[in-house]
């Protein structure tokens, strides 16, 4: 598949502008900045969890730097021939790179065809703008091929580099980048923006918000996907609350080999859980607990956790969520979180029905 054809499917045919970005305010004045100034050419690198808004940030940066008749705000005009065909993810001046191959990864031919593509001229703009999704995922004959682009960078070229885990991409690559972290968006924020764009009604809107974990892209995604990522959270923590102490080191190995975006989602959609089950213990107010429909399952917990517990847990979840991103230990990570769900439990008097056969 071509590059161009990725980038179809990614941007969705939907106009891609720095008014679509959610959140990352600081990120977007600054590229509007560089943009007024004439000097954007260079090198980027978004990181940050996936579904935050790297892409939509890194289509709408390319779409602003190839519409002849930007505006005053730097902003693509979004009606020229230009847009429209960015926003069909067919804009012959930007490609968009992500793992194909069998093996997920960034391959050296694909870095090969991008030098040659950037290697020939531009159109009425005069820049020719690459992103490469998961960066993280080239090989190393990859990274050192784009080392070399890098190194001798072509006219108004510029590259976009996303990566979900920042220590994963080669110091080489990352030193001659200009790195923006996108922390994760503020809920408040994120109810406000499903509020505008999909009208939800305030409850769905913030329940949706916070499962997201703060990442618009799976905000806007819909309810299917919110209930497909809680199902899968409240599986994992009845596993590691359940399951033989032995059997939790199984779990976070099997998760230790899962794609980062999943445990990424699942630990977000727990955290969310777990609050609930926070907020049930301290409380015992079914009105504060963001996932009503699941206060079957997750207020007994709560009732049976300490609310000192309850937190100290939660903060390891959390801790856990920041951690699988920026290490590479997940496994170790993941155990230590599911050892302190555990011991909140634990520490009570009394079975709990979920960890009724914990050791
Ligand atoms: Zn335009």
């Amino acid at each position: 598949m071509s590059a161009k054809g990725q980038a179809a499917r990614k941007s969705e045919g939907r106009p891609v502008r720095f008014s679509d970005v959610v959140g990352h305010a600081r990120a977007v004045a600054w590229l509007r900045r560089a943009l007024a100034s004439g000097r954007a050419g260079g090198a980027y690198l978004f990181y940050g969890p996936p579904g935050v808004g790297k892409g939509t940030l890194a289509l709408a940066f390319a779409a602003a730097l190839t519409c002849p008749h930007r505006t005053d705000e730097q902003e693509a005009c979004g009606r020229c021939g230009g847009c429209r065909a960015a926003a069909r993810g067919q804009h012959p001046d930007i490609t968009w790179i992500e793992p194909h191959s069998e093996a997920g990864n960034v391959t050296i031919e694909q870095i090969r065809d991008l030098r040659a593509h950037l290697s020939l001229s531009a159109g009425a703009s005069g820049w020719k703008v690459a992103i490469i999704d998961r960066a993280e995922r080239m090989t190393l004959q990859a990274a050192n091929a784009l080392l070399k682009t890098l190194e001798e960078p072509a006219g108004q070229a510029v590259l976009v580099l996303l990566a979900g885990e920042l220590a994963l991409v080669p110091e080489t690559i990352q030193s001659r980048c200009l790195r923006f972290y996108l922390a994760p968006v503020p809920v408040s924020d994120l109810v406000r923006e499903l509020e505008a764009r999909l009208g939800l009604p305030p409850e769905e809107a913030r329940a949706r918000a916070a499962l997201a974990g703060g990442c618009p892209g799976r905000a806007l995604a819909g309810m299917e996907g919110v209930t497909a990522r809680r199902k899968a959270a409240l599986g994992w923590m009845q596993e590691a609350l359940d399951a033989p102490a032995r059997e939790v080191d199984r779990l976070a190995k099997a998760a230790d080999q899962a794609d980062l975006a999943q445990v990424d989602e699942t630990l977000s959609a727990m955290i969310w859980l777990w609050r609930d089950v926070a907020a049930w213990s301290w409380t015992k107010r079914p009105d504060l607990m963001i996932n009503s429909d699941l206060r079957d399952h997750l207020a007994p917990i709560g009732q049976k956790v300490a609310p000192e517990k309850a937190v100290s847990a939660l903060e390891a979840l959390l801790g856990a969520r920041r951690m699988v991103s920026e290490y590479t230990s997940r496994r170790l990570t993941l155990n230590w979180a599911w050892m302190t769900l555990r011991s909140a439990l634990k520490a009570e008097k009394g079975p709990v029905t979920l960890a009724a056969r914990s050791g």
